[in-house]
């Protein structure tokens, strides 16, 4: 059971498949094809564009002769993608700013200093003096998920406690399409993105996936367990919308 992340937040993947050029209207487009064991030939489209998967014998005269059927859909669904608000990219620098739990923090550059401090709303990295960007990003990066694991740790134990289970198993998930994931064996898988956010949204994502301990899908009694673990449920859901767009990439 999972919670949808827009892909829009995720680190930027090559896409699979062979790419094409088709003309829709007055637009030349590119696409991905991909062969797959599938009956018919299907299209999506986000924001790494137009994205076909084939079965292994449909001819390209046929893949090409689908997607003019669908140009319509196609060219409208490309403009609202690229129409839609982007996430920020992380340039990682002194006074590069990072929402944490939902506030600002400034990134503070501390040359030839060890360690990581986070301290009114300054988190001071240490690094070698002449340090690359790229170090910077990756002991950033690695500092977050530490603080992710426990964070998120704390506020399983808490709503287990309150759900009356023992803690599942954490693993931190880097996930591209979610936030959080209840796998049948019990083990739970958060997003280390959920950092970014507040603690009551963060809270919400925690409280649903333990839900789907007792309800492993998304009924009215789910909802009624999510309810008894955090009765503001649905504001949060609402709110949790809201804000993909506005966590950056780091
Ligand atoms: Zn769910």
């Amino acid at each position: 059971m999972q919670l949808e992340l827009p892909l829009a937040l995720a680190p930027v993947a090559a896409p699979k498949g062979a790419l094409r050029y088709i003309q829709l209207g007055s637009e030349i487009v590119g696409y991905r094809l991909r062969r797959a064991r599938r009956r018919s030939i299907g299209i999506v489209v986000d924001d790494v564009g137009l994205r076909v998967a084939a079965p292994g014998h449909t001819p390209i005269a046929e893949v090409e002769a689908f997607i003019r059927e669908k140009a319509r859909w196609v060219l409208q669904k490309l403009s609202e993608w690229r129409a839609a608000p982007k996430p920020p990219v992380v340039n990682w620098s002194d006074g590069a700013t990072i929402a944490l739990l939902g506030a600002p923090v400034t990134v503070e550059l501390l040359p030839g200093r060890g360690g990581i401090s986070l301290e009114n709303g300054r988190l001071g990295i240490g690094l070698a003096p002449r340090a690359e960007p790229a170090a910077l990003r990756k002991r950033g990066i690695a500092w977050i998920k530490e603080r992710a694991q426990t964070l998120l740790g704390e506020r399983l134990a808490l709503y287990a406690a309150s759900l009356g289970v023992p803690t599942p198993a954490l693993a931190l998930s880097n996930a591209r399409k979610q936030w959080g994931l209840c796998r049948e064996d019990g083990q739970v898988r958060l997003n280390w993105r959920l950092i970014h956010l507040p603690l009551h949204l963060i809270d919400y994502v925690v409280a649903h996936e333990l839900a789907h301990l007792r309800e492993m899908n998304h009924s009215a009694r789910f909802w009624a367990v999510v309810g008894r673990l955090y009765p503001d449920y649905q504001k949060a859901r609402s709110e949790l919308r809201r804000c993909n767009h506005q966590l950056p990439i780091l």
